[in-house]
């Protein structure tokens, strides 16, 4: 995490503004004392001891770096028009990486980068729902995985089963953030389609009969459309989006409020 609550101030701290003799530094979401991690090459953050069980324990360094990559985007975007941007504010049973209170709404960013179980999915958006939050999940972008070596066109991806439900609850779009930021610097919205495997027909192996197959829609690949970068807050609009049930699995998707492209 790249902050922590220190109780001799009160408040809530950033790991690159504090150095250990501060301390102590405590999770606000478990309770324990945290370590605090400097390094040249490291970004700054607060650790959990190793034997702590705590869900916001071990984030990556490429999500930290996300984190704040985001963090300092939106407060040179929004700035003092918005009444508040914070970073992993506890709300009862979540924590948004960053919280922007007063855009509109209240939005609540979710940066992604380990694989989530679809049902955790379903409980985060159904809390932010709860708390009239609008939630924008980003996933860390890679050009690797959307574009092919040889040529640079297009591929087919395969989704995770949690990038899957996204896609649903977000119709068919995905937002990503780069942390290279060498193709954008701000969020990056793919919008995904189907993927259609082709019609085959093969002889019986005594030649006798010709057995087709039709085309079949892939499940979990999906077809970028198309690619927009450099998405500021500016562009999102907050949206309600109805429950319905996710198409070829036992899932329900929740009622939940979310952000979209303008
Ligand atoms: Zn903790």
């Amino acid at each position: 995490m790249l902050t922590a609550y220190h109780p001799q101030s009160s408040k809530q701290v950033f790991a690159a503004e504090q150095s250990s003799s501060n301390g102590p530094f405590f999770c606000p979401a478990c309770g324990s004392e945290l370590r605090i991690r400097k390094g040249l090459k490291r970004i700054h953050h607060f650790a959990h001891l190793p034997e702590k069980n705590c869900l916001y324990k071990g984030e990556s360094q490429l999500h930290l770096r996300i984190k704040k990559q985001i963090y300092y985007s939106l407060l040179q975007e929004l700035g003092t028009n918005v009444k508040d941007i914070s970073l992993e504010k506890m709300i009862d049973t979540i924590r948004p990486d960053v919280l922007i209170e007063g855009f509109k709404k209240n939005i609540g960013i979710e940066i992604q980068v380990t694989p989530l179980t679809p049902a955790e999915l379903i409980r985060r958006t159904t809390a932010y729902y709860e708390r009239k939050i609008h939630v924008l999940w980003v996933l860390p972008f890679s050009a690797t995985r959307f574009f092919a070596e040889d040529d640079g066109e297009f591929q087919p991806i395969r989704l995770k089963a949690f990038e899957l439900m996204l896609y649903y609850m977000n119709y068919k779009t995905l937002f990503f953030w780069d942390d290279t930021e060498k193709l954008s610097e701000s969020f990056i919205r793919v919008e995904l389609g189907d993927v259609w495997q082709k019609p085959s027909a093969y002889y019986s192996i005594d030649w006798s009969t010709v057995i087709e197959f039709n085309a079949k829609k892939l499940k979990q690949k999906k077809m970028p459309i198309e690619i927009e970068y450099n998405l500021g807050l500016k562009n999102f609009k907050p949206v309600y989006a109805p429950p319905f049930p996710m198409p070829k699995s036992d899932y329900f998707l929740p009622k939940r409020f979310i952000m979209l492209k303008k």
